[in-house]
């Protein structure tokens, strides 16, 4: 699908084309998942910068940051003044028991860091918000995957390609709702660079995996935050235990 971007270059060289912006705008209609993270909140950034309307669906999964979570949701869809908010309640996840994102007194740090991953969440969360975006016939899924530091199967390339596949098979109201991942072959480096881009307010993001005040500092998510914002020489807006 061409870019915002890309159409106003070309619309550029032909200023008077209103009607045919609008035509063009009238494809573009983006579901962005989010969780109040870093990669989701870039990507609602480029999501906001690229289509004409975007809509947000975030998920109570169980998670032990949830609160945290919401408050970062809310604080950037009222920054980036998103009308449609989804927040959809699935607490029965966190019944299937065996993930440190639950379990209030598991620490989840270096030593542990593979107890992140919850049995397949977001096969679940994309399958609901396909089932959202098709009966709203929206044009595309965001999703801030970063398929390039992965600890998680359901957040690498082919498990994105495998669900395109799925939505292209599953659907029919609207059979050709994309799944657009910007930060599938980059890292946290990438998912920095593209907030930035897009004027995202990382303050208003909470990554870290535990439920503590402010962010450890020393899970999988905090680490590479971290290491990210010395890559790119830039200090992390938002406060930690321990650095
Ligand atoms: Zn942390």
């Amino acid at each position: 699908m061409p870019k915002r971007k890309d159409f106003d270059s070309w619309v550029g060289c032909r200023m008077k084309s209103g009607e045919l912006k609008e035509r063009f705008d009238m494809l573009n209609k983006a579901l962005c998942i989010l969780s109040g993270g870093l990669d989701s909140a870039a990507c609602l950034g480029w999501a906001v910068n690229n289509y004409n309307e975007v809509s947000t669906i975030f998920f109570n999964y169980g998670q032990k940051t949830y609160s945290r979570e919401a408050k970062c949701v809310k604080k950037l869809t009222q920054h980036f003044e998103i009308k449609d908010n989804q927040v959809i309640d699935i607490p029965w996840l966190s019944g299937f028991g065996v993930s440190g994102l639950f379990n209030q007194d598991t620490f989840l740090d270096e030593s542990n860091e593979k107890n992140e991953y919850v049995p397949f969440r977001n096969s679940i969360m994309l399958s609901i918000a396909t089932a959202y975006a098709e009966s709203e016939k929206m044009d595309a899924i965001v999703i801030g995957s970063t398929g390039g530091d992965h600890i998680c199967p359901d957040n690498s390339p082919d498990f994105i390609t495998a669900f395109q596949e799925l939505i292209k098979n599953g659907t029919m109201i609207k059979t050709d709702i994309t799944i657009e991942a910007p930060l599938i072959n980059g890292d946290k480096v990438t998912s920095i660079e593209l907030a930035t881009e897009n004027n995202v307010p990382l303050q208003h993001t909470w990554s870290c995996h535990n439920n503590i005040e402010f962010a450890c500092g020393q899970c999988s998510n905090c680490r590479s935050r971290l290491d990210a914002f010395s890559i790119v020489s830039k200090d992390d807006p938002i406060k930690y235990e321990r650095q």
